[in-house]
């Protein structure tokens, strides 16, 4: 019998359902925490990737890191996630460049997060494009509506929990 959930589905040339779903504190959890989308969560993902992530990817020409992208309930408050996280419904990610594949001039986290954020805000259909930054880590936290012509591409940046708009 085929698993309903299989973490090697491609949902584009470049992401898979597992990456899109992996969560290293949930899976560094003591029991780990499965972390398992439905069916619904997955059709977000499927538009998420289609909308936003495999055309960054596709223009920047490099392979883009998800450091979260669904969350449950439990995963999402484990991580100190907003109660009403679009990564609960699959329609958001947190993306960065891995270390090993940025480019020279863009080697630190700031570069790499400033250089996603401009190929985002360029070829990503997206309701919120969120510039993120926690100590010495920045990352982009990318989202699109299951309904996205409802996107409202909203640009920000938080810094150590600060809003403000770009
Ligand atoms: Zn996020």
């Amino acid at each position: 019998m085929t698993p309903i959930i299989n973490p090697d589905m491609q949902l584009s040339e470049h992401f898979t359902l597992g990456e899109m779903c992996y969560s290293w504190t949930a899976a560094n959890h003591e029991p780990p925490v499965p972390n398992i989308p439905l069916k619904c969560h997955i059709t977000a993902l499927q538009n998420l990737v289609d909308r936003a992530l495999e055309p960054i990817r596709q223009h920047l020409g490099l392979p883009i890191k998800v450091n979260s992208g669904y969350r449950c309930q439990l995963v999402n408050s484990m991580v100190g996630g907003a109660k009403t996280s679009q990564h609960l419904k699959g329609e958001a990610a947190d993306i960065t460049i891995a270390k090993a594949h940025r480019p020279f001039a863009h080697a630190t986290d700031e570069q790499a997060a400033r250089l996603i954020f401009s190929y985002a805000q360029e070829y990503a259909d997206y309701d919120q494009l969120i510039l993120e930054h926690q100590g010495n880590s920045w990352w982009v936290h990318i989202s699109c509506k299951i309904d996205y012509l409802r996107n409202r591409y909203d640009k920000l940046k938080i810094e150590n929990g600060k809003v403000t708009k770009m």
